[in-house]
């Protein structure tokens, strides 16, 4: 009995719950985030059916990577902040980057994506709760962003990503998705063509998926309390 079934079958349940409150048909992909946890518990977390995992260290991610070499549908997700000199590790071992925030490291993971490989899938990040801590763009840069990173050869924009203030409030947790939401519209109405909001983590996700979420990056819910960096 893995010692994490109970919390990835309780994630799924409640993903489950929160997309049919939204009469949205779209489904929504559960991103394991295992930063801290060891390549062991990826394998078993990865033995119960889940594939993609989410990191926020390149170090970190790329020893874990090594490690489990051997699991061949393993996708792998950088949700961290990324500088430039770590663009390139990131371009050839990922396959997305959730965090990009400035054209230049865009270019940057352009030019170091492999050409045998398909192209790096990204979301811009938004600042959704306006906190001064938090990173990410406000909403209108990241759209007048969006157009100039579409357009580098190597990779796919996909969307947009956001982290919610640590709040209970329901509403106000909605209200902030409804940020990058908007976002989202709002390239599409340029003619961008994107499908991806990643928003929502272990204490939050049901909102975001309320507000259109289309992909969640879960950690404490499936793995358990992190122990202090
Ligand atoms: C750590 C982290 C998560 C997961 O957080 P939990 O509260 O453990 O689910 C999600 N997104 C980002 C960007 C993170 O850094």
């Amino acid at each position: 009995m893995s010692l994490y079934r109970n919390g990835l079958q309780e994630v799924r349940a409640r993903i489950a719950g929160a997309t049919a409150a939204t009469h949205n048909p779209a489904t929504v992909r559960l991103v394991a985030v295992s930063k801290s946890f060891s390549p062991t518990a990826v394998r078993a977390v990865h033995a119960l059916g889940q594939t993609d995992f989410g990191e926020n260290y390149v170090q970190e991610a790329l020893d874990k990577m090594t490690s489990l070499a051997d699991l061949p549908d393993l996708e792998w997700h950088f949700i961290g902040p990324l500088q430039s000199n770590k663009a390139k590790p990131v371009a050839e071992r990922f396959g997305w980057v959730h965090t990009v925030d400035r054209l230049k490291i865009a270019e940057r993971l352009s030019a170091a994506r492999p050409w045998d490989q398909p192209p790096l899938n990204v979301c811009i990040q938004v600042n959704i709760s306006g906190e001064p801590t938090k990173s990410g763009l406000t909403p209108d840069a990241a759209v007048e962003l969006a157009p100039s990173i579409a357009a580098l050869p190597r990779l796919v924009l996909r969307g947009f990503m956001g982290i919610g203030e640590a709040t209970d409030d329901s509403l106000r947790q909605r209200a902030q998705f409804a940020v990058a939401r908007h976002c989202l519209e709002r390239c599409r109405a340029k003619g961008l063509a994107l499908d991806t909001l990643s928003m929502g983590m272990s204490g939050d996700f049901e909102a975001a998926i309320a507000e259109g979420a289309t992909m969640v990056r879960v950690g404490s819910a499936i793995f358990g309390t992190r122990k202090p960096a």
